[in-house]
Parts: structure tokens; sequence; C-alpha cells
């Protein structure tokens, strides 16, 4: 695809270290963090500015080659796989704060910053940045964006898209726009910042980004609230937004997850739980210690075995770490780890959990379930072996499964790790024919060519339904 031609005008962008074509930078650049997914690219590119961005743009675009833009490749849906080749950009170099504005409460960055170096950044101005992808040390802000990523502080604090006010991004032809600023309203025209949060880099590149900021909260107090029985931990989670208490953080892990993340971040939580709640709530003093009582009594009436209250921060910040580590300690137990994020209404957390068991036993494959209980957003993850055929077409047909279940219970396919490859077959079950329609027709007004990011989001072919059968 890349001739010495187009390579030699690259190479005129960006000088010659920083474009390669050698195999070793090809196959460290044909994977992320999905499993069972690779493709080569012909060539990977370092740009270093927005003016090298739209250069770039501009070369690939007179000769139609596909551009995947990359932050860390840390997403699990196959998004930076460059499943038609073309080239692959690293935004790593573009990562400056660019400016924390204390009037506006803002700060502008470009997108190959790493998430957490932002939070610690913007933590030691005395200032707060909620979204926390676990994944946040190794993740960049630019990756956030087009994914919309979420956290652990969703539930009270939203994800990525309610943080996002302005961008600067570069069109599949090169050109440069700019959408929102450091404004809290705007209905110029369409909302074009909102559209590119979440579009998987299919539709423009993003090369700065506006952030709104918000002051910290005073107090916290977190807590692990600990049931034999998993129904009673996730009707729990909908007692507590029923009492209208909105926490902080309300995650979830069942039996397998606290096994393998105690022997990961040695705790000494009690193996033999189902499940466990982890609650944070933050705020004034005064407010958090009414609300960590209020969720102390429903956490008893819905029969918790044990609930403890963290002693101090350090305490605390051990906990939500060990959560954080659930995929990474699940990734320990067998060679293949396919994590998927199908999303319900926080009224049906029980129903889904009780779903995701009886379909991991119909088609006999390990399935661990954690997450973010409190956005409805699980975390099915099924421990497998790519090398074995036959058990990877049952955890498929699992999966499958699983995501009918979560519609057929008003939710999505998934919540925050986005569509790319792999649940583009299964789209059109959420969106609809006509949904899908229009998003093509906005794909093409962007990127009439199909150059960003081809093969993402939209699949040839659509999965047929299964239909499901329970009791
Ligand atoms: C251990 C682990 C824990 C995780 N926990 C969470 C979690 O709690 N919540 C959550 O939401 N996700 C989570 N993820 C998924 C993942 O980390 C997020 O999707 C993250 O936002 C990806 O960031 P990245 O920099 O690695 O992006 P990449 O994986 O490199 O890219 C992701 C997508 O963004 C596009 N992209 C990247 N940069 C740009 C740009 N500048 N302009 C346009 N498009 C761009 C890519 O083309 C791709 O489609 C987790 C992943 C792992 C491995």
């Amino acid at each position: 695809m890349l001739n010495s031609e187009i390579t030699a005008k690259l190479r005129a962008i960006v000088g010659g270290t920083r474009f390669r074509d050698d195999k070793e930078a090809l196959v460290a650049h044909s994977y992320d963090g999905t499993p069972m997914l690779q493709s080569l690219p012909d060539g990977v590119i370092y740009p270093a500015s927005t003016e090298e961005v739209s250069a770039i743009m501009k070369v690939l675009h007179e000769y139609k080659i596909p551009l995947v833009s990359r932050g860390s490749g840390s997403n699990l849906c196959g998004g930076t796989v460059p499943a038609h080749g073309g080239v692959v950009m690293v935004m790593h170099r573009m990562n400056r704060i660019l400016e924390v504005d204390l009037e506006n409460l803002t700060a502008t960055v470009q997108p190959g910053l790493i998430t957490a170096e932002l939070i610690a950044h913007i933590e030691g101005l005395g200032l707060f940045y909620p979204p926390d992808p676990s994944s946040m040390k190794i993740s960049t802000i630019g990756g956030n964006i087009a994914e919309c990523s979420g956290g652990l502080r969703g539930l009270k604090y939203g994800t990525t898209k309610d943080y996002v006010i302005g961008l600067e991004a570069v069109l599949a032809n090169g050109s440069i726009i700019r959408t929102g600023g450091k404004l809290m309203k705007d209905v110029a025209g369409y909302d074009l910042t909102k559209l590119l949060v979440g579009s998987e880099g299919t539709l423009a590149i993003i090369t700065e980004a506006t952030l709104k900021l918000i002051p910290p909260p005073r107090a916290k107090k977190t807590m692990l609230a600990m049931y034999r029985d998993l129904y009673g931990a996730a009707r729990t989670v909908s007692r507590i937004i029923e009492a209208r208490i909105i926490p902080a953080t309300l995650e979830f892990m069942d039996n397998p997850t606290i096994r393998v993340v105690d022997d990961f971040a040695k705790l000494g939580l009690p193996l033999d739980m189902e499940a466990i709640l982890l609650i944070e709530q933050d705020g004034d003093p005064e407010t958090v210690e009414r609300d960590i009582e209020l969720i102390r009594e429903i956490c008893a009436m819905e029969s918790a075995d044990r609930i403890d209250v963290a002693e101090s921060r350090e305490e605390a910040e051990k906990l939500l770490t060990a959560r954080r580590s659930a995929f990474t300690a699940l990734a320990r137990l067998r060679p293949t780890t396919i994590l998927e994020d199908a999303t319900v209404p926080r009224s049906r957390i029980a129903d889904m959990v009780l779903r995701i068991n009886e379909i991991a036993k119909k088609y006999n494959v390990t399935i661990a379930t954690f997450g973010h209980a409190g956005d409805g957003n699980l975390h099915p993850t099924a421990t497998t072996d790519a090398r074995d055929a036959e058990e990877i077409h049952r955890v498929e047909l699992a999966f499958a499964e699983i995501f009918e279940a979560s519609i057929e219970l008003g939710g999505t396919i998934t919540g925050e790790h986005g569509v790319g490859i792999v649940k583009a077959p299964y789209l059109e079950w959420k969106v609809g024919a006509p949904g899908m329609e229009v998003m093509r027709g906005i794909k093409a007004a962007f990127d009439p060519h199909n150059l960003l990011n081809p093969g993402k989001i939209f699949a040839k072919e659509t999965k047929k339904r299964v239909v499901l059968q329970h009791g």
C-alpha cells in the first residue's frame, strides 16, 4: 500500500526517525489490549504537533491510505488493530498540558497525555478531574475521549463526555476544526464536540482537548460490604439509589473475582463471600457521614455478612487500587481473558448477574463478573484459552447471549469500552437499522473515503440474534 513516494513524503514531514516501517514497529502496532486480534499496518508515524498531523493526513488522503490513530492501545474492542492496514499514528509525543485556566476551571491538553498524569497534576492544584478508568496509569486522554471512557467515579460524576467542552481535531482531508471552547454554554449548530467523543477514531483525529475541572470534594469515606448472597449484593445497589443516595463509587465483585484480586493484592478479603460491594461517598463531611450510615443500614437489611469502613485514606486507596486490578488479576488465571461490558439500567443489576451466571453454566464456560454496579455497567470476564477453538466458540456464543440479555433488560452491548471490531456485528441489535443508517451518514459526511479507522463500528454483517430461553 505504501510506496517509496508516499513514505518519502511522510518522512519529509516528521523526519527520518519518526516514521517507521521496519518489522519490529509494524508487529508492535498490529495488536492492542483485545485478545485474539492482529493485523499488520504498513507504517507507523509519531507526529509532534497539529500541523504535522494535518500534513500527514493530507498525504494519506491524496493516496487514499487508511489511518489508525493510537494512544496506548489499551482499548478492549480491537479499536487500534489496523484491520485494513495503512498507517498507525501514535499520539504519545503530543503529551503536554498546555494550560490550566484557574479562572474558568479548565485544562487544555494534548491527546497523548497519560490520564493519571493529568489527574495528579490537577489534584496538585487543588482541583478535580473525575474520569478515572482503571487503566488510567497507561491510557491517554485522546483514547479516553475517543472511547468516552468511564471509571470508578462515573456514577456520581459522569464519564469523559461530561468533561470535554472543546476540541481541536484534524479531518480526513487534513483540515483542522475547532469545536466548543472554554464555554459552559454553546448551542451554535450541531454539538460536534459531543459527536467526536466516543467516535473511536473514525471521524477525526483529536489533537487538543479542553476539559472541565471541578472543585474536589471536602471529605470521603470508603466501605466494603460482603455478602454470602450474591443477589443480596446486587439488590443493595438498587436500594441505595432508590434511597436517593448517589455514591461516588459503587463497585461489584463476585466470588471468583474476590479470590484473584485478594491473591494479587494480598488484602485478606474473606474468600467465602459470594460478592463484595466497594462503596465510596464523598462531599461535605456531614453528608458523607449521613450517607455512609444510611448505606450501612441498607447493606444490613439486604443481609450483608460483614461491613467494614476503611479507617484511613491509605486503606481506602488500597481497596480502590485492588478493585482497579481486577482485570489484571483475572488475566493471571488462564492464557486468554475476554472482558465485556454489557450494561443495564441499574435497577436490573440483580437480573443481569443472574442471567450471566445462567448463560455461563449453559455454555460450560468460566465467567467472573465485576464492574461499576452503580452505573449498571458489569464486566463479565471469561477466562479461557485461545488455542482451544471449541472452547472459544462456546465463549463467543455465551457473550452473544449476554449482549442479547442486556438489550432485553433495557441495556446496551457496551457501556464504556466501545464497539471497535469486536462489537460491530452486534451494534444493529442496539441501535436498529435506521440508527445504523444515520451513523453511516455521519461517517460519510466526515470521512467520505472511509480512511479513518476503517473496519471499526460498521461490520460487514450483523450477527443473527439468538433466541433466549430461560426459566
Ligand atoms: C486493565 C484495563 C483496565 C481498563 N479499565 C477501563 C475502565 O475502567 N473504564 C473504561 O472506560 N475503559 C477501561 N479500559 C479500556 C481502555 O483503557 C480505554 O478504552 C482507554 O480510554 C483507551 O485509551 P488508550 O490511550 O489506550 O487508547 P487506544 O487503545 O490507543 O485507542 C482507543 C481508541 O481511541 C482512538 N484514538 C486514540 N487516540 C485518538 C486521537 N487522538 N484522536 C482520535 N481517536 C483516537 C483509537 O483509534 C481507538 O479507536 C481498560 C483497559 C485495560 C487494559
